[in-house]
């Protein structure tokens, strides 16, 4: 049982991918994997879902998965010499092809971009660390100027910041690794470089309900149609790494609030992610720096936050994980926190399921209820009670083991997997055992059951119980 409500999502890679490894992460506070499509065969991928079902299994605890496409990301091709060395003010020429690379020569596979260039286009490398604005283009070679420079390995990839290519959010990779993963029972799927609701559509028509969509806003177009992408998406992610080389870096906490706002008024989870305790990838602890981001994303009402290279790839990823932990717990116990969520009008749907969840925040303070327990086949009014942000545990009880694993990236939800009482009174005595049980509480606390009855019917919810525990 987790002591904080916010979630911590973690990147599976070299250095976590060992079950064991997996097992600390989980340990120590890891809600929620991400497996990294960028990178790994589908062996790795599929070993690491294999290792994280049978955590879940000896702990009781659904931990949620998510498959992260790499989307439409442009790379360099590779070098002669696995790298080359951009200059000042130097010209170089930008071929498409499949041929290394050499100094002052970028050869790419990608004819779009090819053709997207002109005259002032600018292309950002390696995250944006070296920049080049096209002097030229002839279809075949075009000529750039260095303006940022710097080392350029080979397959780091490229943004293209003053034009937007006529691509799709899913490449014939992803359909390929969309499939794998679904094989997989994974329980979002991620899309990278979404631009517009249709890109989340045509995910859809794949995906059908065997996985929920999570978009990665990283693109420019992105933040302006963002009210419809965020209405056909079931979950986003502030993909903070792409977005702040597409748009100016300034721009990013701007735009990291306004999702995070924008998600909770839809009951949509939202995810922080990148860069949050980016020097733990080689230190034994963050900068001041890195842990008041990562409370930054907290007191904005992120549902969860996001370790990539960190437990990707770093060498401290248990660390890093436990810190996350501990940063989250301080934010949370801060009265300011709960306060902030207070002060926020949430907007309505006339249903029987956003009157209860509406409910749950005045009951939680006025009665000092320790938690509510929400009976849930799909997880939609428990997602509706989590987007309440109450001041008390939320249990997802659900006899369905996806809809558990999907609400543990959920802000506050602890997910328990139980078949359906037989009724009322079977409910009743069955709450205050996993009260007792799973929450700690005891004789005598205050806690709230929602309910859809009959039971096993899905978008019933239609009871709102106060009870003691016995
Ligand atoms: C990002 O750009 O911040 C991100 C999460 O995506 P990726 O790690 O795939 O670059």
């Amino acid at each position: 049982m987790r002591n904080r409500h916010a979630k911590i999502l973690a990147t599976i890679g070299p250095a976590s991918r060992a079950p064991d490894t997996l097992r600390l992460l989980h340990d120590v506070g890891v809600d929620a994997f991400r497996l990294n499509f960028s990178h790994g065969s589908h062996e790795d991928h599929g070993e690491s879902v294999k290792a994280i079902r049978a955590i879940e299994k000896e702990t009781g605890t659904p931990i949620c998965i998510v498959a992260d496409m790499q989307g439409p990301k442009l790379r360099c091709g590779t070098f002669e010499d696995g790298k080359i060395e951009l200059r000042y003010g130097q010209t170089i020429e930008i071929r498409q092809g499949t041929k290394p690379g050499r100094a002052g020569s970028i050869i790419m596979p990608h004819p779009e971009l090819m053709k997207a260039m002109v005259e002032g286009t600018v292309l950002k490398f390696d995250d944006g660390k070296m920049q080049v604005t096209v002097l030229s283009n002839d279809g075949t070679v075009a000529t750039a100027r260095v303006d940022v420079p710097g080392p350029l390995s080979e397959r780091k990839g490229i943004n293209v910041v003053n034009t937007v290519l006529p691509m799709s959010a899913m490449t014939d990779k992803d359909r390929v690794d969309m499939a794998f993963a679904l094989t997989q029972d994974v329980d979002y799927i991620a899309l990278s470089f979404v631009q517009s609701s249709q890109d989340v559509r045509d995910a859809r028509a794949i995906i059908g309900d065997k996985a929920g969509i999570i978009v990665k806003i990283e693109k420019p177009s992105a933040v302006e149609d963002l009210d419809s992408i965020l209405l056909a998406a079931d979950a986003a992610m502030v993909a903070r790494g792409d977005l702040g080389v597409e748009l100016p870096l300034e721009d990013v906490p701007v735009v990291q609030r306004r999702i995070i706002r924008k998600c909770r008024a839809l009951g949509k989870p939202v995810i922080v992610a990148t860069h949050m305790l980016e020097s733990m990838i080689d230190a034994p602890t963050p900068t001041r720096a890195e842990a008041s981001d990562v409370a930054t994303a907290i007191y904005q009402g992120a549902d969860s936050v996001m370790l990539s290279a960190e437990t990707a790839v770093g060498r401290h990823p248990a660390t890093a994980v436990a810190i996350m932990d501990r940063i989250i717990g301080a934010a949370e116990r801060d009265p300011i926190y709960w306060e902030y969520f207070k002060s926020i009008q949430l907007p309505y749907e006339a249903t029987a399921e956003d009157a209860i969840s509406g409910a749950v925040r005045g009951i939680a303070t006025k009665l000092d209820a320790k938690a509510v327990l929400g009976y849930t086949m799909t997880g939609s009014t428990v997602q509706r009670i989590s987007r309440e942000r109450p001041p008390c545990r939320i249990v997802g009880l659900t006899p369905n083991m996806r809809t558990a694993s999907r609400l543990a990236l959920s802000w506050g939800v602890t997910p328990i997997v139980t078949t359906d009482p037989s009724d009322f009174d079977d409910m009743m005595e069955r709450v205050s055992d996993i009260a007792k049980d799973h929450l700690g509480l005891e004789t005598g606390d205050t806690v709230m059951i929602s309910a859809g009855l009959p039971f096993g019917v899905p978008g019933t919810t239609n009871t709102l119980n106060i009870s003691k525990v016995k």
